[in-house]
């Protein structure tokens, strides 16, 4: 493969920030991609507390020409890494503390818009080399609708970069007022349908979906999902429409920060080969979130942002049910207060089976990995998913939904799988509380048969979805943007 210089635009990174999976993406594909000789730089905007996270940061001068006063470039190395970070510094727009989308009231900053739409117009003047760094890159790789501007933006220079969009949640739009059009200064050619206007409103996704020279989204099921009306968030047509340039591939797993043999946030290390120290964290683990320390009750857990999507309303459907068995239950999420109260209640009501943990813990979810027997995925979609992944190496064997990556990442037990040795978890189908309580049910008829468990449990921790099958798909990606890019600019 030809070294190519990639620009990776996202708007979260771990270790600097992250919100959910495109975090964790953001955080890691970029090493991947440079492990395969890529020159790969990394531009984010500059939050607060990213700022705190990042290390050593210098300034780039001068001020960026053309923007706000005080809009200027910082320089640092994403941490853990030797990928160069560029981060956007604009204090007016990005310098509040917690979440970066949300204010402390958990719903939308006002201003999401301009924020996002600043972000990418500097990215876009970085693609093109104007922002004073002497670099101009192949591709740049955008990811989301807070970057779905930079592809529309792009598409109006005549030489320039190719692009890719990544979709790592069709849901997640960035739909605004029509007036919020004129008030960004947009060039007035992209309000078209065929452009960045959805039924009236602005939609930033569009503008990756519509112009980038190639469009990719976390798994080849999703992929598929997205172009039917039941996934497609009405961008089904238009997905159609490009679905020569549209692929799926699946999300790695950073086993640098997730495996249990090395994992620096449990307490105790562990492989196929020593479970007993999985038993061990195990009963950290309760001990950990206030329940009963006991060996021989089957611990079901979830990690999650608390929201529609992530099919919480099936699981508090079904847990009544379940829990007339002889098994423990946490939960370790936020989000949407009803679903958060829904949890805090059933833990007052059973105490000794149910733990609730409002909040984002980083170091609690490797725990919860390490410790419990299974996870729960019931989404109604799931574009990828990291969790049911990660719960594969960690022996926590995954109960999950046939949608998107979920459906790419598990394999269900049946006597077929069993009997060839593939199954890996519980995979249902129907998006209903019955439908979950079977699998719960048929979860724990394969827990009492102690051979087989063991089985599905070995099977699965010996999956492997690092990044570097991934990295390569996405080199294949770029080729296709730049003839995409090279074919339509003859045009
Ligand atoms: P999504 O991006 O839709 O939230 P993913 O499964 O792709 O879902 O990724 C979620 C990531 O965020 C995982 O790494 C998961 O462990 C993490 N996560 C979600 N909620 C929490 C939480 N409350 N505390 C700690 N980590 C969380």
């Amino acid at each position: 493969m030809p070294t190519h210089k990639i620009l990776f635009a996202a708007s979260e990174a771990h270790p600097l920030i992250k919100t959910g999976g495109l975090g964790d993406v953001a955080g890691s594909l970029p090493i991947a991609l440079q492990a395969q000789r890529q020159e790969v730089c990394l531009i984010m905007p500059a939050y607060h507390d990213l700022i705190i996270r990042a290390g050593k940061l210098t300034r780039i001068h001068p001020m960026l020409a053309g923007f706000p006063k005080g809009v200027r470039l910082l320089e640092g190395t994403l941490p853990n890494s030797k990928i160069k970070l560029w981060l956007v510094d604009a204090p007016d727009y990005f310098n509040r503390p917690g979440n970066p989308y949300l204010n402390p009231q958990g719903t939308d900053w006002p201003d999401n818009a301009q924020r996002f739409a600043l972000f990418s117009r500097v990215v876009a003047a970085v693609a093109m080399n104007k922002a004073g760094l002497a670099w101009q890159p192949d591709i740049v790789h955008c990811n989301d609708w807070q970057c779905g501007l930079i592809p529309a933006l792009l598409s109006l220079e005549a030489t320039r970069p190719a692009t890719v969009f990544t979709v790592h949640n069709l849901a997640y739009q960035g739909l605004f007022p029509a007036e919020t059009f004129a008030a960004l200064n947009l060039p007035a050619s992209l309000w078209t349908t065929d452009s960045l206007e959805f039924y009236g409103q602005v939609s930033f996704i569009k503008g990756g979906l519509a112009h980038a020279d190639m469009i990719s989204t976390v798994s080849p099921t999703y992929a598929q999902e997205i172009r039917t009306p039941a996934y497609g968030c009405g961008l089904e047509g238009l997905l159609n429409h490009r679905a020569e340039r549209l692929t799926g591939i699946l999300n790695g797993a950073d086993y640098t920060q997730w495996d249990p043999q090395h994992d620096t946030l449990i307490p105790y290390h562990y492989n196929a080969q020593s479970l007993q120290n999985k038993a061990a964290n195990k009963a950290a683990l309760q001990t950990r979130v206030g329940l009963p320390v006991a060996a021989d009750i089957p611990v079901f857990a979830i990690i999650s942002r608390l929201v529609e999507q992530k099919g919480i309303d099936l699981l508090l459907g079904s847990l009544p049910e379940l829990l007339h068995h002889k098994i423990q239950f946490i939960m370790l999420g936020n989000g949407e207060p009803r679903l958060e109260s829904a949890f805090s209640t059933l833990a007052a009501q059973h105490p000794t089976q149910v733990a609730t943990q409002i909040g984002f813990n980083e170091e609690l979810a490797h725990l919860i990995e390490s410790g419990a027997d299974l996870f729960v995925m019931p989404s109604l979609f799931e574009p990828c998913g990291l969790n049911q992944i990660y719960s594969l190496r960690y022996g926590t064997v995954p109960i999950v939904r046939r949608t998107g990556g979920l459906a790419d990442t598990v394999v269900d037990a049946t006597a077929e799988t069993l009997k060839n040795r593939t199954a890996t978890g519980i995979v249902f189908n129907e998006a209903t509380p019955p439908a979950l309580l079977t699998a719960f049910e048929r979860a724990l008829a394969l827990y009492q048969k102690p051979a087989l468990w063991q089985q599905v449990v070995g099977t699965g921790m010996k999956q492997d979805f690092s990044w570097k099958h991934s990295a390569k798909k996405y080199l294949a990606v770029y080729e296709q943007a730049i003839a995409w890019k090279e074919k339509d600019t003859k045009m």
